[in-house]
């Protein structure tokens, strides 16, 4: 019986018309690989079309983008078209509050950098290319609203319209970000968990404009980091010269986005710890005002999927905080993910979808997990004498040993390692760096036949296959 009721289940094969709900990063992504499989896609995006004059247009959002999105992107035949919108940050420029200047690389090779990509330019690209496809029909203005398991639909409202219409679907895939509406309709139907873990801390998005005739006002190549303890301000460049300056607060507290009110609270919080920033900001306390308070969190839930209707990917599936700047790429990897199980055609959905949850899963965890240390790092440690002599050192010991000890930063944005196994090996090379400093001063002090012994017995059998 339960064999039979297993036959009847569709294959990718079989199915035509696959649904997704949200046409942001991961959904027209996702729309690309599943139209190069066969299928039609109808995405459902709540938003109006952001390519449109009028939609969303002056304000420069970026991202960073590094191996692991670029794979996919080019995987999908996108990186030519994409390839001169991109401007490479070598390392982290810190300022500090005396206006001193320290570029930290980020890799230990040339090609080893990430990418500020505008979101908005990135998105448009991704939609131009999913619509070109001549599979792919985006319908903006449609917000789902739910989703009927038993009868195979999804409700949508549409428009301004208070009314809601279900539209029928074969397989529906949540690619509909944080505030997911399909994660809500899943984890009702299932029973499932949901855990919102707020950080505490919110973000509020600024802008540097560019000097006259569009040049750059500090170094292009970097991403620059004010790190001050227990929070942050940050900027990364944009293709017109400006920067976007995300400023990272705890929410409430003496120094916090609650306890900034008026302009004269925003100026003298920038007077007394970004001081160098404030001549490049003149519009700094009316965008404060002006630009919402962006709330950060880790959401995980599980189960990702029901039965042989729906699953999750991206934000929807496992929200992270933004500092590792893997969001976005950890989404792509998803979609790429997908694509691979997608592969096996004779496997039945819910087994593609059960593959895929156990998969990515321990992966999600992992960079959920390292994304919220990024912040301790990059808020505090790197004005660290020690955390630049363990960089320092952890490039040579990758010289020394290039397939065995690569620095944790470097596998989770330079390579396609898998994140859980990122964050296991970066454990194990956390340990042997903090034994190796202990009580040196600089790289010269380190003995490195102890250093080649303690990577030879801990990482020893593990040598890892590099893609490129
Ligand atoms: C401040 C900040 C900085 C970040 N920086 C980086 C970075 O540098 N690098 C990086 O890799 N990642 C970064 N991220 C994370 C990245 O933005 C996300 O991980 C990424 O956008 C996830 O893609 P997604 O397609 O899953 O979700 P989204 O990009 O959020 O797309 C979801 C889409 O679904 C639509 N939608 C939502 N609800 C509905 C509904 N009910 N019905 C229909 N449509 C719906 C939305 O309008 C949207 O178009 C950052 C995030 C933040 C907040």
């Amino acid at each position: 019986m339960k064999r039979a009721a297993k036959n009847a289940l569709k294959t990718p094969r079989e199915t035509e018309e696959i649904t997704l709900v949200g046409a942001g990063l991961a959904g027209s992504l996702l729309a690309i690989d599943l139209a190069g499989r066969g299928h039609r896609v109808t995405i459902y995006e709540r938003r109006p079309d952001p390519r449109r004059a009028g939609a969303s247009t002056g304000r420069s959002i970026n991202l960073a983008l590094a191996n692991r999105g670029i794979h996919a992107l080019e995987r999908a035949g996108l990186m030519d078209r994409l390839r001169p919108a991109l401007i490479p940050m070598a390392g982290r420029m810190l300022h500090d509050e005396s206006g001193g200047l320290r570029m930290i690389p980020y890799g230990n090779k040339p090609h080893e950098v990430i990418h500020s990509v505008s979101r908005g330019g990135l998105n448009s690209l991704l939609m131009d290319a999913a619509e070109a496809t001549g599979r792919v029909s985006i319908r903006f203005g449609h917000a789902c609203r739910g989703v009927d398991f038993a009868s195979r639909r999804v409700r949508i409202r549409s428009g301004a319209s208070s009314e809601i219409d279900e539209f029928p679907y074969e397989i529906l895939l949540g690619t509909d970000g944080s505030a997911s509406a399909v994660r809500a309709a899943i984890l009702e139907k299932t029973g499932g968990d949901l855990t919102e873990e707020p950080l505490g801390h919110g973000y509020k998005e600024l802008s540097i404009p560019a000097a006259p005739g569009g040049a750059f006002r500090m170094e292009k190549n970097a991403l620059h980091i004010w790190p001050r303890g227990e929070y942050m301000l940050i900027a990364l460049p944009n293709a017109d010269g400006s920067f976007t300056a995300t400023l990272f607060l705890p929410n409430d507290g003496e120094e916090s986005f609650g306890a900034l009110r008026t302009a004269d609270d925003v100026r003298r919080l920038f007077e007394r710890r970004f001081a160098d920033a404030i001549p490049l900001m003149p519009g700094l306390a009316r965008e404060f005002f002006a630009n919402p308070t962006g709330h950060l969190e880790t959401i995980r839930c599980r189960p990702w999927f029901f039965e042989d209707h729906a699953l999750l990917l991206g934000d929807a599936a496992h929200a992270i905080v933004p500092f590792h700047g893997q969001g976005a790429n950890a989404a792509f990897e998803d979609c790429d993910a997908l694509d691979d199980c997608l592969a096996r055609e004779a496997e039945p959905w819910d087994e593609i979808f059960a593959d895929f949850e156990s998969l990515r899963r321990p992966d999600a965890d992992a960079i959920a997990a390292m994304a919220l240390e990024n912040y301790v790092e990059m808020r505090s440690t790197v004005r660290d004498p020690g955390f630049q002599l363990k960089k320092d050192l952890s490039f040579r010991l990758e010289e020394r040993h290039p397939r065995r000890f690569i620095p944790r930063y470097s596998m989770v944005m330079f390579h396609r390692i898998p994140y859980a196994e990122a964050q296991r090996r970066g454990a194990i090379q956390e340990g042997i760096l903090e034994e190796l400093t202990r009580g040196a001063k600089s790289v010269e002090d380190v003995d490195f036949e102890n250093a080649d012994r303690m990577i030879e017995e801990r990482l020893g059998n593990e040598a890892l296959l590099l893609e490129v």
